[in-house]
């Protein structure tokens, strides 16, 4: 039976841990109930919002609407070949448990994504990425529910629209659709991705010569829990801000006064910034106003000390926001989503 609760805190169930209430909210466990529900009468309500693991989403007030919470779980081999393998993971499964399930069987393609919290059915939103690898390399397709029909639908790689940290879902059809399950293919050969990031002197501090993708698995999560805060202990969504892109003429004139500013090709006409280096120039990095902070070493990361409220934590953001800008004549725009 689907159990619909009131004025239900949303404090255990983002990752900032800000404590708004919702007025409605649901959990939803298999695909069949999402299905029954997010068909028939989610569009009842005036205002939805679906939910994975609350760790990309700033609250910033009370949620005046339902908040449907994902967590159908299976994953399964639905074909094979000599090749390749393709697994079909529900919305609600932790991406990591997808991505160590993968490993374990040692198939190629998500362990450079180890270790990034979340679900599954929020994966393909954001195009998830890390240390040189992003979700749609491995997407095969996914299916989802538009809310305003009930149908189902099934979206290809290329609907989906991926690009650096969006799809479809943060753009155009955000809000319209709950996603239900994914397709990877992953490889049964491996082809392991070593460049980006520091991999290779965590492979070779771990003394591994001839590393497989267990040993990439746990080098990343090795690099991540040093570098990232862990939402159990200090509250935050990873990286606030995306990395801006910007004309290479921009990078020549910034060169100018900023010789050391880090950057790395787009395709032949634009670069990435670091957003993280940007507002470390701005002397924002271990900085806070009142509960709301800037990590100590990541100064990408904007940290709850306490009980910060969404709103204190937007206000720090946009005063980040305000003086990169001052400073480099570069917006930054958040990568988390703001409710
Ligand atoms: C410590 C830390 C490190 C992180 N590192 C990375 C990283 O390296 N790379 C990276 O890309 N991200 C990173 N993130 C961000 C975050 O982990 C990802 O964006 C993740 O995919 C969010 O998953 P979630 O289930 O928590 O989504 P939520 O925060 O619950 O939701 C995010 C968005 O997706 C929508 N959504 C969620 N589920 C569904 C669904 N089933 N159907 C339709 N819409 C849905 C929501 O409405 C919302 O708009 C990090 C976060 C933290 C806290």
């Amino acid at each position: 039976m689907i159990n619909i609760q009131e004025k239900i805190s949303l404090k255990a169930y983002n990752t900032f841990g800000i404590d708004v209430k919702a007025k409605h909210f649901v959990t939803m466990s298999s695909t069949a109930e999402i299905i029954e529900f997010c068909s028939k009468h989610l569009k009842d309500y005036q205002k939805h919002l679906i939910l994975g693991g609350g760790s990309n989403i700033l609250f910033t007030k009370d949620f005046d609407g339902i908040v449907v919470k994902i967590e159908n779980k299976s994953i399964e081999i639905i074909e094979e070949d000599e090749k390749h393998v393709f697994v079909k993971a529900a919305a609600g499964e932790i991406w990591d448990e997808l991505a160590k399930y993968c490993v374990m069987r040692n198939y190629g393609g998500i362990e450079n994504l180890s270790n990034i919290p979340g679900t599954v059915g929020a994966a393909p939103v954001q195009n998830i990425g890390a240390y040189g690898v992003e979700f749609k390399d491995a997407f095969v397709q996914l299916e989802a529910i538009e809310i305003i029909t009930g149908k189902t639908q099934t979206f290809s790689k290329n609907e989906c629209e991926f690009g650096y940290r969006k799809s479809i879902f943060k753009d155009r059809l955000k809000g319209r659709y709950v996603i239900t399950s994914v397709v990877l293919r992953l490889t049964k050969h491996p082809v392991l991705s070593t460049e980006y990031g520091s991999i290779k002197e965590e492979l070779s501090k771990m003394n591994i010569t001839d590393p497989g993708i267990h040993d990439i698995r746990q080098a990343v999560i090795n690099i991540r829990s040093a570098k990232l805060p862990d939402p159990d202990i200090i509250g935050n969504a990873g990286s606030f801000f995306k990395n801006p892109v910007v004309e290479n003429k921009k990078l020549e004139s910034l060169k100018q006064r900023y010789p050391g500013i880090p950057s790395y090709k787009q395709d032949e006409n634009n670069v990435k910034l670091a957003a993280g280096w940007l507002i470390d120039q701005c002397g924002w990095k271990g900085k806070s106003i009142g509960n709301a902070g800037v990590h100590k070493d990541q100064a990408l990361v904007i940290v709850n000390h306490g009980d910060a409220s969404g709103k204190e934590i937007l206000s720090l953001a946009d005063n980040i926001r305000d003086s990169v800008f001052e400073k480099f004549r570069i917006q930054l725009t958040p990568e988390v989503n703001i409710v």
